[in-house]
């Protein structure tokens, strides 16, 4: 996969402020207030920073976190997993391959067939309805 690579002054002038302080700087939105939380919509949900399709909505589950929740990502090649230490806790941070975004973090606490959680910001997602990756390869 092609990286993509920006300054933070690039990266600065695509994204809202809310999304650069989460998949630039590893923040975290506020639990119930995201967009995708409770959202139903059928398609993939792409990264908000480079378009990459990350997750796709058959995967996507309520935790009950008040976080998008998804047991597994639309390709294992999507995402990248890195520990993470800090706020004291020991974590899995979760970042988009592509452009090293930010995402959210994964727990072995998911349902099956799984039994993973990919705990996501809707800050870092964009939604495109009905785009499911498998769609286009029938006629
Ligand atoms: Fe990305």
């Amino acid at each position: 996969m092609t990286k993509i690579i920006k300054t933070d002054g690039e990266w600065r002038k695509e994204l809202t402020p809310e999304q650069f302080r989460i998949l630039r700087q590893k923040g975290t939105e506020r639990a119930f207030t995201g967009p995708y939380n409770a959202f139903k919509g059928e398609g993939v949900f792409q990264c908000a920073g480079c378009g990459e399709t990350l997750f796709d909505s058959r995967a996507k589950y309520n935790s009950g976190s008040g976080w998008p929740s998804f047991f597994q990502p639309a390709s294992p090649s999507a995402l990248e997993e890195h520990h993470d230490s800090s706020h004291g806790m020991q974590r899995t941070e979760i970042t988009c391959a592509k452009c090293g975004g930010h995402l959210g973090h994964l727990f072995p606490d998911g349902p099956a067939p799984t039994g993973q959680r990919y705990c996501i910001n809707s800050a870092s997602l964009a939604f495109k309805e009905g785009a499911f990756k498998d769609a286009k390869e029938k006629p």
